[in-house]
């Protein structure tokens, strides 16, 4: 500083040695003084300023305010900070305007009135000032919850609009609360175990999916990012909370279609490997079922040919029978073939017909007549034209005659086959008792299995197919088919069809 107080080395030192800049002026607001701090914050060289009116320091825009401004100040005379309350800029020689902060003393000198100004550059502070208020819009204006709470107390010190508004708790409110209070599924003692790689420095940044509780109750799906900073010295953790409601909807959406997806495969999987079952078994039966009869065929073929002489007759009547029965045989096996496979792919075609049950009885003892063993007979009631039924009479005669094939096929020679029919209330009751071999106890549970076939029939032809889609033939058309049966006694197979067609065919 120089002028009047150039002598003064005291206050010389402490001006130099300050960092703010001083610049004393006078009533005229002529510039009397600086210090290096100023001379330097304006640009100008060392006491450049000196003489020059405060203007010279003061933007344009302001100057007309300005000269007001001061006297009224000095008029008053009081110590104060200038411009509370708003943006006070300087001017430095290269034109280059800076935000200062000012503060003024005014002091007299030999009774002529002098203002000393303090100014600082506080250029940096507003650029700081500015990245706070930037990063405090952004922490408040985000449309993700963020959470910003003590790492010693856990008490919520600040919590951003979205929070507030999606919780319903004002900052007042969660300013009482910690990140447990809002959370049902982690108690204090969780979130500790939680929080401690974070606090003992091991992570960086945790991240886990919970739930939190609005202040209505209601619950929503949340991914908590959360990491250790610090305000000011008080450690605090920071949360950013992800809404995870519908990627949650979605992914569980998405699991139940898989699932959905996996059992559909798994049931086309079974169905192929069925199917593939079936056929192996097609043609390992086709092998077995079909050669012997058609070797028998043959075999009669053969024969015939060789009884040329008429009174070989018999003989000749003899293969034709058993041509006949081993064809009859080979198509019913057939037509229980194609049953299976309609069945199956449910391409069964019902027709409903209104017939005499003797029509059906008739052709099936008819056909069965070709299988009977030596001595074997059929009874079967002849009384029955009379009695009309409205059933798929296709349906019926595949079921009785795969029955009374099978009484005729498990009995022995010259036993007797009964088939016995009552009209019970609305249904027709239809009975084929045998005198055979019976079935085992212990395998009667597994009788209407596909293929299965008990231990004691092994010895004679057959597929296991025949009681299977008979059953289901039958219960497709509301009927029913049940047995009971002892081992070497016989058994009694019955049938249960309704006169009339139930409503649901
Ligand atoms: P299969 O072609 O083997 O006769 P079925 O489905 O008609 O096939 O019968 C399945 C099994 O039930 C037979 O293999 C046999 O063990 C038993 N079975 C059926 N009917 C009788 C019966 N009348 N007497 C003794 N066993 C029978």
């Amino acid at each position: 500083m120089q002028l009047f107080l150039s002598d003064n080395s005291v206050f010389n030192l402490i001006s130099e040695g300050i960092s703010e800049g001083i610049i004393v002026v006078n009533k005229e607001q002529i510039i009397v003084a600086t210090n290096s701090a100023a001379d330097e914050m304006f640009l100008y060289d060392k006491s450049k300023l000196i003489g020059q009116p405060l203007e010279t320091v003061i933007p344009r825009r302001y100057h007309q305010g300005h000269g007001a401004h001061v006297n009224n100040f000095v008029a008053k005379s009081k110590k104060r900070q200038m411009g509370k309350g708003r943006d006070l800029h300087g001017i430095r020689k290269n034109g280059e305007e800076f935000p200062v902060e000012v503060g003024l003393n005014p002091f007299k000198i030999d009774g002529a009135t002098f203002v000393m100004a303090l100014v600082i550059d506080i250029t940096e502070r507003k650029i700081k000032e500015k990245e706070l208020s930037h990063w405090f819009r952004i922490f408040d204006e985000s449309l993700n919850e963020i959470y910003v709470f003590n790492a010693q107390s856990f008490l919520f010190v600040d919590v951003n609009k979205e929070a507030q508004r999606n919780m319903g708790y004002s900052l007042e409110e969660f300013k009482t609360m910690t990140p447990y209070t809002i959370k049902p599924e982690i108690d204090r003692n969780q979130f500790l175990k939680l929080v401690a790689p974070l606090q003992n420095n091991e992570k960086a940044k945790i991240k886990f999916e919970t739930t939190h509780q609005r202040k209505d109750g209601t619950l929503y799906s949340v991914e908590v990012h959360l990491q250790l900073s610090a305000m000011g010295d008080t450690k605090v953790f920071v949360a950013i909370i992800l809404d995870i409601t519908d990627r949650n909807n979605y992914t569980e959406r998405l699991e139940r279609k898989v699932e959905e997806r996996t059992i559909q495969l798994t049931d086309a999987l079974a169905k192929e490997r069925e199917l593939n079952e079936l056929k192996t078994r097609f043609l390992s039966l086709v092998s077995h079922e079909f050669k012997t009869p058609l070797s028998s065929i043959l075999t009669s073929i053969t024969l015939l040919g060789k009884y040329t002489q008429t009174e070989q007759q018999d003989k000749r009547d003899k293969h034709v029978t058993t041509i006949r029965s081993k064809v009859k045989y080979l198509d019913a096996i057939l037509n229980d073939f194609l049953s299976v496979e309609r069945l199956d792919s449910g391409n069964t075609n019902y027709k409903l017909e209104t017939f005499p049950l003797s029509k059906v009885i008739n052709e099936v003892v008819y056909d069965a007549n070709m299988l009977l063993k030596i001595g074997q007979k059929i009874n079967y009631p002849e009384d029955i034209d009379d009695l009309i039924i409205e059933f798929d009479p296709k349906t019926l005669e595949l079921a009785l005659s795969n029955l009374v094939n099978n009484a005729i096929k498990y009995s022995p020679e010259n036993a007797t086959i009964d088939l016995n029919i009552k009209h019970v209330d609305t249904n027709i009751v239809i009975n084929v008792l045998d005198e055979g071999i019976g079935i085992p106890v212990e395998e009667q549970k597994h009788i209407f299995n596909r293929y299965f076939r008990a231990e004691n029939a092994l010895l004679t032809q057959g597929t296991g197919i025949g009681l299977n889609i008979a059953k289901q033939h039958l219960e497709n058309l509301g009927g029913t088919l049940e047995f009971s049966s002892e081992e070497n006694k016989g058994s009694n197979f019955t049938i249960i069809i309704p006169i009339s067609p139930i409503n649901n065919i």
